[in-house]
């Protein structure tokens, strides 16, 4: 059950994949190098693999625990690692220096966080959201806003969470009832229930801060009525220090799937006459505020979906590295099952949408860099790129990682669904990921109708023309296939465009657009690889994992990228059929 973060494949995709000089030319960047960045993927890599991995099992056997106050015991060793990762400046470095940040760049914080995430999911979480807020009131608060919370929570004393699902408000938000009234001096009282609050209440930290979707009496039905406020758990005297405790209590923690050692709360706001909470921005423009946080929050989610299948993935590999059953074709006695063909099949085809994941990954991590701190020319593109890439990587990723989480088990054989392992948690840990932070379907929503018909296709047909230029150069056994994939989407792109006045039958479509494009981005990553094992990488990498290199490029291009066509011919010719389906018929026979 250890961790052994992937460096070496992080450093190769950051140097030769993810766009990496580009960020570097920016001037909030000037200082970064490939060096800086190597120093902190090793030191991250120990913290990981020597603090956080260890506490992941049993953290899942204990689960987090609310006591008879409210308050909320987490697992062993959750408080301390919290602190640790506080102390070594770890907690959010990408936040700006300003308010106690590294002002790193995303495309080397995700490398960071996925060995944070891989580690454990459940730990990592509240990193996960504490960052989020980080982003959430970098963008949108107000100056004295951010200088009271921002610091607390970078140096990892305080942690943040999001409230926005209700028990009627889930993935539609329009439905949200939590009522906010202003006071005589500016701020509000807040009153209403928010349940599955992921880190709602814990004990790793001073101070909890609540970003919360309400409504003020007069708000506008629907989103547009909604709003956004700060709810500090205990609240903050004028000179930063911790004062009366507010109106919030913990009702309960859900009893769940997976991800055990993190509480996941019911929070109930203004028993009492009502929280004190602040508002970020306006009245009534909380649903920016949020859009804002979503690419952010969309991608730490995807990335999420990297670090448990990683995670499973390595636990995989030890498993049938050790594990004897019978004689492997072509092997002699004794030799493990990962010399079996179908395991091998199974762990090396993981192995290839693993590499082709984190580089997209560090892709779409470039892109926002460009798009937070680029000049105008440059944001406008790099936020078209990374609006489109976002709904992929949240949903290819997670969805993947369940079915990657679910192949590390069959590895395993009986043992996988026996607990002990810990490959039947990774599987249970991963499943929540296609759920929260918007389902699957609603990132198809959104790649569908808003980063594909709204502009007629032309974000995907440059996306389409990047792929196939960057053919130039790669082996044709990678880059005719990748070719004929780009006209296959290229063509389900121009069906998708003629039926566009038809939203119901985009929308059946949507989860299979996603993934196609998932799949497609996937091959343009390993294709690019080869190309980059090839030709001249071998100063900084070992012959052994460059051959390896191009060998999962190729098992990505034959056996993962040929889905793209069913999903293309699914999308094409079978898109009327579902339709035709009447809900009423669904129960009978
Ligand atoms: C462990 C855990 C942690 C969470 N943490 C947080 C948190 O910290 N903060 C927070 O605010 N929330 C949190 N959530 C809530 C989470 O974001 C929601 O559960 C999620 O957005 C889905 O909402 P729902 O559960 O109401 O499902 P529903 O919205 O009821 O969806 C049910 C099904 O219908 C589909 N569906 C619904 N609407 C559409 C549509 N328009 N088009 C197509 N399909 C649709 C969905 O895809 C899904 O398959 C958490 C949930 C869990 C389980």
């Amino acid at each position: 059950m250890t961790y052994t973060p992937p460096l070496n494949d992080m450093k190769f995709a950051l140097r030769y994949l993810s766009g990496f000089d580009d960020v570097v030319k920016l001037p909030a960047f000037s200082e970064i190098s490939l060096d800086l960045a190597d120093a902190i993927f090793d030191e991250a890599g120990k913290l990981a693999a020597d603090v956080i991995a260890p506490l992941n099992h049993p953290s899942d056997q204990q689960g987090a625990v609310r006591n008879q106050d409210g308050s909320v015991t987490t697992p062993d060793g959750f408080k301390q690692a919290y602190q640790a990762m506080g102390e070594g400046g770890w907690t959010a470095m990408e936040a700006a220096e300003t308010y106690g940040g590294q002002n790193m760049p995303m495309v080397i914080s995700a490398a960071v966080n996925e060995m944070w995430q891989s580690a454990s999911l459940a730990f990592s979480l509240c990193h996960l959201l504490t960052q989020g807020q980080i982003f959430a009131l970098g963008k949108s608060a107000s100056e004295e806003q951010k200088k009271t919370y921002l610091p607390p929570m970078i140096e990892g004393r305080w942690t943040g969470t999001m409230n926005l699902t209700e028990p009627q408000a889930g993935t539609d938000l329009a439905a949200i009832k939590s009522r906010a009234i202003k006071q005589d001096d500016g701020s509000y009282r807040i009153t209403g229930q928010k349940i599955y609050i992921t880190y709602g209440e814990h004990d790793m930290a001073e101070n909890i801060i609540h970003l919360v979707l309400a409504r003020t009496p007069d708000a506008p039905d629907g989103v547009k009525g909604i709003s956004v406020f700060l709810v500090p758990k205990i609240l903050v005297n004028a000179d930063g220090t911790l004062g009366e405790a507010n109106d919030v209590r913990c009702l309960s923690i859900e009893k769940k799937l997976g991800i055990k050692g993190s509480p996941t709360a019911v929070l109930q706001y203004g028993e009492n006459g009502g929280a004190t909470g602040y508002l970020v921005g306006e009245e009534n423009k909380g649903l920016g505020i949020m859009f804002g946080m979503m690419n952010h929050a969309r991608f730490a989610v995807g990335l999420q979906g990297l670090s448990i299948a990683e995670r499973a993935y390595q636990q995989a590999v030890d498993y049938a590295q050790n594990r004897i059953q019978g004689t492997p074709l072509d092997r002699k006695a004794g030799d493990p099952i990962s010399h079996h063909p179908d395991v091998l099949r199974l762990l090396s085809v993981m192995r290839a949408e693993l590499e082709a994941m984190r580089a997209l990954l560090l892709v779409g991590g470039a892109a926002l860099d460009t798009a937070h701190n680029g000049n105008e020319a440059e944001r406008a593109a790099a936020d078209t790129r990374a609006s489109l890439l976002i709904p992929i990587l949240k949903g290819w990723l997670t969805e993947r990682s369940v079915a990657m989480a679910s192949d590390a088990v069959q590895v395993h054989g009986g043992m996988g669904f026996i607990e002990e392992t810990g490959a039947a948690q990774h599987f249970r840990d991963s499943r929540i990921l296609p759920i929260y932070e918007g389902t699957t379907a609603i990132q198809a929503n959104d790649l569908i109708f808003r980063k594909t018909l709204r502009d007629n296709g032309v974000a995907v047909r440059e996306l389409l023309a990047e792929i196939s230029a960057d053919m130039k150069g790669v082996d044709a056994s990678l880059a005719d296939p990748m070719h004929k994939a780009v006209a296959a989407t290229d063509d389900t792109l121009e069906h998708l465009l003629a039926a566009a006045n038809d939203p119901r039958r985009a929308a059946v479509s949507g989860v299979n657009w996603l993934m196609q494009l998932g799949i497609l981005c996937g091959g343009w990553m390993m294709a690019r690889s080869a190309k980059a094992a090839e030709n001249g990488a071998s100063a900084d990498f070992s012959a052994e994992f460059l051959m390896a290199k191009q060998t999962t490029s190729l098992i990505y291009i034959q056996q993962c990228l040929p889905q793209l066509f069913s999903l293309s011919e699914m999308i094409c010719n079978g898109d009327d059929s579902v339709l035709r389906m009447q809900p009423e018929w669904l129960l009978r026979a």
